[in-house]
């Protein structure tokens, strides 16, 4: 066994995993890797079909952005955010708060002909325009988290005299399969009872409120087709409905939602589930319109991942979120994974100007923001970062992301003829698969078959490595993947599932 493998074996506990089953093979040890390949110790290539866990944009070893990290290497690789500027971060806080401008236009709202006309909330000026670095999503998520709960007590609390109390107790409201994170506070922000349930003691409570599952939700009278369910469904976005409801109960209560918190177009670990067109639009009207503040995940979404669009002048749009794609405006939009490309670890809370201004005061008052951890503003992952978003603001880039985008889609319809796949749901550059035992009755797999992990084994033999939720194989690759590429990525999905599952 390679010596890596045994050292591993010996001394690392790994993430989400069961251990036992670890142990009892040999791991590919990752030794090397570029573009959308990476090449293990023992010299195996295998394309990265989930871009490492949903983290890396442009592929490995990429040119630009190495050089960026040793030229910022050159200089310093990290000094202290708790008291001290930097020049990278610095300037990635102006540059993100830029990518994120203009995402509120009410013009281009759009609603499928069937949906209810949302109410439309107030305009103001909610634009982002600062930036709270961290160092990766679960973090983000508890810096939006804290930031919203204090901002509420603060501005909702009622002012005696010179004295302003606090308000009691903000509520969150987030979706049914949640998922923000590992740390407490994202943890209870989440609702997948299998990651969850265990650390129940240990959380603060949250409400939660139907997600748009279209392919197994309870109101769509559908029969399955060999199509996305949100394509064929048939409903009264009911949905909708009861998110209206959700709000209007809790403000009965005397304690209106503080925060809504969402993933935007896709929620990634509640199984790749999409929402259909206007959705987002029209929950976030709503709670807008009951004064709840918006927290966006875009953790995996963030960055080109939900796709390139088409825009009414037939040019490619080049808006980075997906919260961009249905003009939503955010008050807290939190970044991760891809935001130094997929290189190192750091991630950003932005926010807006009034969220900032409640934190300010003079210093006996204590106004102050109390957190932050050692690595905040790391300088060489805004070094990084700054490569990033530079490459993917390039014409070249926007075209790539475009291609793969229907290089994706036009392999992924060789799937529907196989009677396990029940769904297939591609968000731009992101793909679930959703195994079946038949996709006419759409009987789920019992998970303790690890049809998913299975599907994933045969993968990797076959030279494709990814990593599925549940029974939801995910297909992300880095948009570097060329169309043999992606061809591949998915004929070694087909052969896998033919093989395990037939
Ligand atoms: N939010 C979302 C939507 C995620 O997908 C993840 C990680 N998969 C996180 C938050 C947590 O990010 P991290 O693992 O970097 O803490």
């Amino acid at each position: 066994m390679n010596r890596f493998a045994q050292l591993d074996r010996k001394f690392v506990w790994h993430p989400f995993t069961q251990m036992r089953d670890w142990l009892k093979r040999e791991p590919i040890v990752i030794a090397s890797g570029n573009g959308s390949m990476l090449r293990d110790a023992r010299g195996r290539e295998y394309l990265d079909a989930n871009s490492s866990i949903w983290t890396n944009l442009h592929g490995h070893n990429h040119p630009k952005i190495n050089a960026a990290i040793c030229r910022q290497l050159k200089k310093i690789a990290h000094s202290s955010a708790l008291g001290f500027a930097s020049e990278p971060a610095s300037v990635l806080a102006q540059k993100l708060v830029e990518a994120t401008d203009g995402i509120y236009d009410l013009r281009f709202t759009i609603y499928e002909s069937n949906a209810k006309p949302a109410r439309i909330s107030k305009i103001e000026n909610r634009k982002l325009e600062k930036v709270f670095f961290s160092d990766d999503g679960s973090t983000a998520m508890e810096v939006a988290l804290k930031l919203a709960y204090e901002f509420t007590r603060r501005t909702r609390g009622k002012t005696v005299g010179r004295a302003s109390s606090r308000a009691a107790q903000p509520k969150f409201l987030s979706l049914d399969g949640a998922y923000h994170g590992d740390t407490v506070g994202a943890v209870s922000a989440g609702h997948i009872d299998l990651f969850h349930k265990a650390y129940a003691g240990l959380l603060f409570k949250t409400d939660k409120v139907m997600s748009p599952y279209c392919y197994r939700c309870p109101f769509n009278r559908a029969k399955p087709e060999r199509a996305d369910a949100r394509e064929y469904r048939k409903c009264n976005w009911e949905c909708v409905g009861l998110v209206e409801k959700k709000f209007s109960a809790q403000k009965k209560r005397d304690n209106p939602y503080a925060a809504f918190v969402f993933e935007p177009l896709m929620q990634g670990s509640a199984g790749m589930v999409p929402q259909p067109a206007g959705w987002l639009r029209q929950v976030t009207d709503i709670a807008r319109g009951q004064g709840a503040l918006l927290i966006a995940d875009e953790v995996m979404t963030g960055f080109g991942r939900t796709g390139v669009q088409s825009t009414i002048n037939h040019q490619l749009s080049t808006s980075l979120f997906a919260c961009q794609q249905e003009n939503v405006q955010p008050d807290f939009l939190c970044l991760a994974k891809g935001l130094t490309g997929g290189y190192l670890p750091m991630a950003a809370t932005l926010t807006t100007q009034k969220v900032f201004d409640a934190f300010l005061g003079e210093y006996s008052e204590f106004k102050t923001f109390f957190h932050g951890h050692s690595f905040t503003g790391n300088q060489l992952g805004a070094a990084a970062a700054l490569a990033s978003l530079d490459i993917l603001q390039t014409k070249k880039s926007v075209r790539q992301r475009a291609q793969l985008q229907k290089n994706l889609q036009a392999e992924l319809q060789t799937l529907w003829p196989l009677p396990n796949v029940g769904d297939i749901r591609q968000v731009g550059l992101v793909a679930g698969i959703e195994l079946v035992k038949d996709w006419r009755t759409r009987k789920p797999i019992d998970l303790r078959e690890r049809a998913g992990i299975r599907v994933c084994e045969a993968m990797a033999r076959r030279g494709v490595l990814t990593r599925p939720v549940g029974n939801v194989i995910v297909l992300m690759p880095p948009y570097c993947t060329t169309a043999e590429q992606a061809a591949k990525m998915v004929s070694a999905l087909r052969d896998s599932i033919q093989r395990v599952l037939n």
